[in-house]
């Protein structure tokens, strides 16, 4: 882009030098929330710093002349090890990225004058700190989850020790759940994964403005006691999904066998369930093979995105039932009106998507936020069902059981999925509030970016 153009006649350019942690769950919320400052403010410049491989995934979107793209050297040799050895690529991320992202920070141009980190970067606040400027950290999971990391102590001391009780009621804000039910890495089989986490979020109180991907309206009292936590502003932006995007008619990256976006407009309204298991990490082989039994026996019409041997069983199995597609358009296919429900692995983005459309969901957690985030689901907001209780984690869920399951819930006369159905209907008119003008998003949005330009004459 040409940044001398773009900017001409100005003495000093607000410059902001803008780094996610390398996974889809964190670059997706990050540029969204680029483009929302961008759309507000349209003389701010913002390089978007990511691996060679990152710039690889995302340099064809469609995104503003003020965002630019920096690039960094791979901290591993491909993201697919990251599906095999997730400690390794997150204590590589913690140590590998801090130089490159320095020398970026010292050598690009105009001067960088704010920094937005993602809080997983151990390094981000240290590093702007040393250089006297202003960091802003993004959270990109809920505040739920960001309490109960600030709260870990607590909850090890009190909760796990003390009361010996399979049920934490001890977190500021969150309404009491089972220990399964917290971020998985707190049950002690990642302990190096836990401890770099925590770290992050103590680095964090040198940093001078905290960003959570969160709707205001949804986690309320738990923002609040966030903001009682920190003597720096605390903004709620979520959420932080492409949703001006979709209103133009143009889908990102289509699967060249299958036009899926087709296929629906050939289903029935509310008739297809939507399932994806996450971007990466996925369920156990044997339960993999019920779940790939169990859907299609239950008749419901299903879109599915799956990868490698998954993929090719699914499509096996499914016949003319349902769709398997590798990769979609996840927010464009949740709009579409044929979609009735969606089987989610309950990442944070996924779930305040589907909530931003008023999709209700089918809960399989598997990993870090995703175990809270499904608990937010069904217990406190009432937009969804569980596929497995947590506390039979370990259980195989079988194929008649999933099968009895998916029919049920996506039976439009079944009370209970009508109560889910107009909990949903709820929600997303919160989350549809929160993005429109002087709604809890927009208003943050635009304090956060008169903070971080004031001082530079805009
Ligand atoms: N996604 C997508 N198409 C797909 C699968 C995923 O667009 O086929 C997007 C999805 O919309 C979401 C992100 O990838 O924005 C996944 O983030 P999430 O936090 O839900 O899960 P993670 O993959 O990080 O566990």
């Amino acid at each position: 882009m040409n940044t001398v153009k773009l900017f001409r006649g100005k003495t000093r350019v607000c410059h902001v030098l803008v780094v996610p942690y390398p996974g889809r769950g964190h670059v997706n919320p990050m540029i969204n929330l680029c483009k929302s400052l961008a759309a507000i403010k349209d003389d701010v410049l913002l390089t978007f710093v990511v691996t060679e491989e990152w710039f690889s995934f995302i340099k064809d979107d469609p995104k503003p002349n003020q965002i630019q793209f920096s690039t960094i050297p791979n901290i591993i040799p491909s993201e697919l090890v990251r599906e095999f050895d997730f400690p390794g690529f997150y204590e590589a991320v913690m140590t590998k990225m801090e130089a490159p992202f320095e020398q970026v920070l010292d050598q690009i141009q105009p001067p960088v004058t704010a920094i937005v980190a993602d809080t997983e970067l151990l390094w981000a606040v240290t590093a702007g700190n040393r250089r006297n400027i202003p960091v802003a950290s993004l959270w990109t999971m809920s505040a739920s989850v960001f309490t109960m990391f600030h709260s870990y102590d607590l909850i090890k001391n009190r909760c796990f020790q003390e009361h010996g009780k399979d049920y934490v009621d001890c977190v500021p804000g969150v309404s009491p759940l089972h220990v399964q039910e917290l971020p998985s890495i707190f049950q002690g089989n990642d302990q190096r994964v836990l401890e770099l986490a925590l770290e992050c979020i103590s680095r964090l109180e040198k940093a001078q403005f905290l960003l959570l991907n969160t709707v205001y309206e949804i986690e309320t009292l738990v923002i609040n006691s966030i903001k009682e936590k920190y003597p720096f502003p605390v903004y709620s932006i979520g959420p932080a999904i492409p949703y001006p995007e979709i209103k133009v008619n143009v889908p990102k990256r289509q699967t060249d066998e299958v036009n899926y976006l087709q296929w629906l407009d050939s289903q029935t309204s509310n008739s297809v369930l939507y399932i994806s298991l996450g971007s990466f990490l996925s369920v156990s082989k044997t339960q993999m093979e019920e779940i790939i039994a169990g859907v299609p026996k239950s008749g419901v019409r299903f879109l599915w995105v799956a990868r490698g041997d998954n993929f090719r069983l699914i499509r096996e199995i499914c016949g003319n039932k349902g769709l398997v597609v590798p990769w979609c358009d996840q927010l464009r296919v949740l709009c579409h009106p044929s979609i009735g429900g969606f089987w989610t692995h309950c990442g944070w983005n996924s779930t305040l998507e589907a909530l931003f459309v008023g999709v209700p969901l089918l809960t399989f957690p598997i990993f870090f936020d995703q175990p809270p985030n499904g608990k937010q689901i069904v217990e406190d907001w009432k937009v969804g069902w569980r596929v497995r209780e947590m506390k039979e984690v370990n259980r195989v869920v079988t194929r008649e059981e999933i099968s009895e399951l998916v029919l049920r819930f996506m039976d439009p006369e079944n009370s209970e999925g009508k109560n889910i159905r107009r909990r949903a209907r709820e929600l997303k008119l919160s989350c549809q509030t929160a993005i429109a003008r002087g709604g809890s998003a927009e208003a943050n949005l635009e304090s956060f970016i008169n903070d971080i330009t004031q001082c530079y004459g805009h």
